[in-house]
């Protein structure tokens, strides 16, 4: 640029061989202008893009890059054991099989026909082996509890569960060891 420079803040006329930078008053010390990073400091500089063009053959190559590595990490990830069990959780699908309900429903109305009546069902341990039809289920086993003295006892359990609706009610009986 070849045009004469004067400084908007103090009307000094820039002398072409000061030492300042092209955008800074050698004589006030303020800038002219703000600059534009990377630029050389001539305003025309302002109205050019700050990001350098990519010609074709770099973004062809950035394009194969992704592509590369997309297949990696599909490859990679798993053994990660990142997205284990996240895909295929959807309503239509549920995790639980209806019979696997049924047989938690069976199991938790027989413990808890049999926890009702113990004396000390905090302190029982239940252990059944449940059998699902459709719509009712029996579960067998024992359990070991403490009666009114504090001494561990282990009875029996037989119980029945009916399905009414979507609630299993069951009837169980308790009965000591060969008794
Ligand atoms: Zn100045």
């Amino acid at each position: 640029m070849t045009s004469d420079v004067i400084c908007p803040h103090c009307g000094a006329l820039r002398n072409p061989m000061a030492s300042t930078p092209a955008w800074v008053c050698p004589a006030c010390g303020r800038k002219y202008y703000e600059p534009v990073a990377g630029g050389s400091g001539g305003i025309a500089m302002a109205h050019q893009s700050r990001w350098p063009k990519a010609s074709l053959k770099q973004w062809m190559m950035a394009g194969g890059f992704l592509l590369l590595l997309l297949p990696a990490l599909a490859i990679v990830i798993p053994y990660f054991g990142a997205p284990r069990e996240a895909p295929q959780a959807s309503a239509e699908r549920p995790l639980i099989s209806p019979f696997e309900l049924d047989r938690a429903g069976v199991h938790l109305s027989c413990s808890r026909a049999v926890r009702q009546m113990l004396i000390a069902p905090g302190t029982a341990k239940i252990q059944l082996d449940v059998y699902v039809y459709s719509g009712s289920g029996t579960a067998n086993g024992y359990v070991d509890a403490q009666n009114a003295f504090g001494v561990p006892l282990r009875h029996n359990i037989h119980c029945e569960a009916q399905k009414t609706g979507d609630a299993w009610v069951a009837r169980a009986e308790i009965r000591r060891p060969g008794v």
